[in-house]
């Protein structure tokens, strides 16, 4: 930690009182003593599955309790094999190993909670032994279920209460049973996954009965000064999902049954509803949570885009519930709610919740999940960033993702550092990210940046191109290259035409844009282009009411699955828009795995034409000449704007290269394929780490 970081810390105890009063209260449950409001709320990372992944994980939950989280609650692990994830929890062995990470948060801080959340997927196992009520395929899942038998349900049921036994002996200061999602315990719930006539489905009663029965299983395992979380889904998003009477009335019947706490959840994986993306608005869903606490008596936790702590302070103040679940804000920053305690809120790294290193690698693959903003995430024993011993003077040039979060890691470990950008704003392409409508949170990760550079010194020249004779003369130990790409413009025969500009024109606003218009390029940016030109009205992820009506949710009313089922309503687009690529596959399939499907919906409500198999031929006064699938065609569009990627800005690296300092490339300028802000924020902090 610099030494401005310590000066600017404020006396935490009078902030804490003053701004988020709910926040920073314990809360009594049983006789375990939750120190203040706030969740580390569940997220598979897949450090789980890892040989060494226990003491990777000890280090990850760590930090985050000594970053001031009241109660963390781990990824989720399954009761038996055929709970679906490679880690289970269930003899002596695995106790041993989840003793170190119990062990862990405990020494970190004596007062923070850690909960085990119990996982079985049921039908959504990725495996033929998968098992549901009923044999019925969820469109996401690869099997189709087996179907439990009695003694299959009594094997589960006893595996439930093992698994919760386990975890108590691994000092664990309790359990979230998930009963949501479209895992096991939910599909006995919903009429449509559960078609048995048996006890075990038909009326209502029957439905309930096996979450109830692992409820009261794990409550008699685990006695009753353990904590037991419910995770309930409050609005499950399903067309024929379930209805708010029921909810309620599960709710109350798991209290009876011995819960301490019910946590509320929205959504199934299937349901083609966004509730956690960008787009949704903050806070967006904690109205419901805030219904369902008047009508039981336990205390309920809410969740979904809470980011900051003054978000999650209003929750509670709204009395929408007791606890505010943050997970992915817990991958951004560690020291969130420390920082909030201290006065520090302008410091927090916030979760810009973007998808892109936690649940896109989560279900995309065999990706280890971390976070854009924060590559630290899930790597904290691997990224560290100590304290240099032979301090060096650093020029940085460029302060785009790259570049801030090169020099502010460089000058956090101890190294002095020169900034230079020759706009007259620090974020480069961030700048244009921002503008458009659904990314409102990149306005947040600038903040933070801003605010690192005057807290680790960092020394900021803007509005100056920076060139090779100025860096010679500076006498600096290291160059950093970070100037970004330029644009690439394809080579198409009349490509000069006035009806042609570039993306970065269009979005600023510095050239107008006709109401007919072709873009070329259908990756994120021909994407994000393509939004904010047939944007009209308000921004959905700034209106909680605009983006029910986008979604076809219905918070009022709540009909089954909480969504209306008629064709949600989007504002008409201005223009007439033809989205291009030159590749046969579906337009959009490069795009983030959990969020790409939200965009080429939008898209496709406001009348975009998303078309691939294009071959450009001729720009000309009669719009765009192209042959589609071979087929000759004249897009009569009056605006072109061309998004057909970018490539590396590195002339000052190729000048610099054979100097005396040390010159290196980072970001869009060391590679532009396939370059996003993960990468070269990640990139950066590995060389910053290094240096
Ligand atoms: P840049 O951001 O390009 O920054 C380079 C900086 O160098 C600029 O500020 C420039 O002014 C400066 N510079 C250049 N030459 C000089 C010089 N000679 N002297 C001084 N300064 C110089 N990525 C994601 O991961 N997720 C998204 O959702 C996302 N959305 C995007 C939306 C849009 C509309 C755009 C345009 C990009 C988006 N990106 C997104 C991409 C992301 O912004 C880039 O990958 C990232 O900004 C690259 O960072 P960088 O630091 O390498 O370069
Ligand atoms: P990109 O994803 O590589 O897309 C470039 C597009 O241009 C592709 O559709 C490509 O498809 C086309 N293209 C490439 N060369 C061309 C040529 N010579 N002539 C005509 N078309 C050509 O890059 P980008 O859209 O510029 O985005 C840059 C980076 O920012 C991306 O890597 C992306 O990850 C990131 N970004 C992310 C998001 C997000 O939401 N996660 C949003 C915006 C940007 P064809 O070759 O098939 O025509
Ligand atoms: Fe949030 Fe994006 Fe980081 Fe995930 S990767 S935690 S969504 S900022």
């Amino acid at each position: 930690m610099s030494p401005n970081k310590e000066r600017n810390t404020t006396n935490p105890m009078s902030a804490t009182q003053t701004k988020y009063p709910r926040l920073f209260s314990p809360l009594q449950v049983g006789k375990v003593t939750i120190k203040n409001r706030s969740i580390m709320g569940s997220m598979h990372t897949g450090l789980e599955e890892l040989d060494d992944g226990h003491i990777r994980m000890a280090e990850f939950f760590a930090e985050r309790a000594r970053g001031g989280i009241g109660l963390i609650i781990t990824g989720g692990i399954s009761p038996n094999e055929e709970g679906g994830l490679g880690a289970k929890l269930s003899n002596a062995d695995e106790v041993a190993r989840h003793k170190v990470i119990t062990d862990a948060v405990h020494a970190a801080d004596p007062d923070v909670r850690i909960c085990m959340q119990v996982l079985h997927t049921g039908p959504l196992a990725p495996h033929d032994k998968c098992v549901a009520p009923s044999p019925v395929r969820s469109p996401i899942a690869r099997y189709v279920p087996n179907e439990l038998d009695e003694n299959g349900i009594e094997k589960q049921l006893s595996d439930f209460a093992n698994c919760a036994r386990c975890a108590k002996d691994a000092g664990y200061d309790g359990v979230e049973i998930i009963g949501s999602a479209g895992y096991l315990l939910s599909t006995f719930l919903v009429q449509k996954t559960n078609l048995r006539t048996d006890k075990w489905g038909g009326s209502y009663e029957n439905r309930m009965r096996f979450p109830l029965e692992v409820v009261r299983r794990v409550r008699a395992a685990v006695g009753d000064d353990f904590i037991v979380i419910f995770r309930i889904a409050a609005m499950d998003m399903l067309q024929g999902g379930m209805s708010w009477d029921e909810i309620v009335q599960l709710a109350q019947e798991l209290e009876k049954a011995g819960v301490s706490i019910i946590s509320t959840h929205f959504t199934w994986h299937e349901s083609a509803v966004p509730t956690i993306a960008t787009m949704v608005p903050r806070a967006a869903f904690t109205s419901v949570t805030g219904r369902l606490k008047k009508l039981v008596s336990v205390p309920v936790i809410t969740s979904n885009r809470i980011n900051m702590p003054d978000v999650a302070e209003a929750v509670l103040a709204r009395g929408d519930a007791d606890l505010v679940s943050m997970a992915r804000p817990m991958l951004a920053d560690s020291q969130l709610m420390k920082k909030a305690a201290e006065g520090r809120e302008d410091e927090i790294n916030t979760c810009i919740a973007c998808n892109q290193a936690c649940l896109d690698h989560t279900f995309g693959g065999n990706q280890e999940v971390s976070c854009l903003v924060n590559p630290r995430a899930c790597h904290e024993t691997q990224l560290v960033y100590k304290p240099t011993t032979a301090p060096k003077r650093i020029a940085v040039v460029g302060a785009g993702p790259a570049g801030l979060a090169y020099c502010t890691i460089a000058a956090e470990r101890g190294h002095t550092v020169d900034l230079f950008d020759q706009s007259d704003e620090i974020g480069g392409q961030f700048n244009l990210a921002k503008r458009i409508p659904g990314k409102e949170e990149f306005h947040e990760t600038l903040r933070y940046f801003k605010r690192q550079l005057e807290v680790t010194g960092v020394r900021v020249s803007l509005g100056q191109p920076v060139d090779a004779d100025f860096l010679r003369s500076g006498g600096y130990d290291e160059i950093v290259i970070a100037t970004g790409i330029r644009p690439r413009v394809p080579d198409i025969e009349g490509i000069d035409h006035p009806s042609v500009i570039g993306y970065i024109d269009a979005i600023k606003g510095a050239k107008p844009v006709g109401d007919r218009v072709a873009i070329i390029g259908a990756g994120g940016i021909g994407f994000d282009v393509a939004e904010l030109i047939t944007h009209a009205g308000k921004s959905s992820a700034l209106d909680i009411d605009t983006f029910a009506k986008e979604w076809g949710i219905d918070f009022a009313n709540h009909p089954r699955g909480g969504v209306t089922g008629i064709e949600p309503v989007v504002e008409a687009s201005p223009r007439e828009v033809w989205l291009l690529q030159r590749k046969s596959s579906g337009v959009g399939r490069g795009l983030g795995k959990t969020t790409g499907w939200t965009h080429r919906l939008t898209l496709n409500r406001k009348g975009v034409r998303m078309i691939p198999s294009v071959s450009y031929q001729r720009i000309d006064d009669y719009g765009l000449h192209c042959l589609i699938d071979g087929e000759p065609k004249t897009l009569e569009v009056d605006t072109i704007i061309l998004c057909a990627g970018q490539d590396p800005l590195r002339d000052l690296h190729d000048e610099l290269v054979n100097e005396s300092a040390h010159v290196s490339l980072v970001g869009g300028a060391f590679e532009a394929s396939e370059l996003d802000a993960k990468r070269a924020i990640n990139q950066a902090a590995y060389l910053a780490a290094q240096v």
